[in-house]
């Protein structure tokens, strides 16, 4: 991947309780060509100056199920870029890890998933790839893809864990939108 793709001009993130983050994307289909291209390259960008480790495409406010995301722990990116992500195998085991979410800032919480998956997708030069991940990326791809089904990590949550993750946020919100006037 080129690093130009990096300095693509980023896009405003969408929080809760934006209705598009509740809604099913649609696949990508060869007819978007270019568009996605652009759409990942400024996915990424505003990925990394969050910062965030991944980013899908309705948390930008398209409804396509386009994900990219960097769980790479040294200096140099590593950027991916999934078109089409589906988990096709996950492991019985399961695996909690503490998750945050870039249209629910400064919220995290523990969430339990499978530890182990394999995920099918397409790379934008439509080539058919599959990963088999755990740890990090297997949380990241997981949290990624429900973001296509309109699934929020708090959904994973206890209702009483997350109502109070989510009243916390709204009310941080509140705030910060009152010390801005
Ligand atoms: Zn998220």
């Amino acid at each position: 991947m080129n690093t130009a793709m990096t300095d693509a001009p980023i896009l405003p993130i969408l929080f809760h309780p934006a209705p598009i983050l509740r809604a099913k994307a649609r696949p990508v289909a060869e007819a978007d060509g270019a568009r996605v291209t652009e759409l990942a390259a400024r996915m990424l960008s505003t990925m990394y100056k969050a910062p965030g480790i991944g980013l899908a495409a309705p948390q930008v406010g398209e409804g396509l199920r386009l994900v990219v995301l960097d769980v790479a722990k040294e200096e140099t990116p590593a950027p991916m870029v999934l078109v089409n992500p589906e988990i096709v195998a996950a492991s019985t085991e399961r695996a909690i890890r503490e998750e945050g979410c870039l249209s629910l800032p400064g919220q995290y919480a523990d969430v339990e998933r499978p530890a182990r998956v394999k995920v099918r997708y397409r790379a934008l030069d439509g080539s058919r790839q599959e990963v088999e991940a755990d740890d990090l990326l297997a949380t990241c791809l997981q949290h990624e893809i429900d973001h296509l089904d309109g699934v929020m990590f708090t959904d994973h949550l206890s209702p009483l864990k997350r109502n109070m993750l989510i009243k916390k946020f709204l009310k941080e919100q509140k705030l910060k939108s009152r010390e801005a006037m």
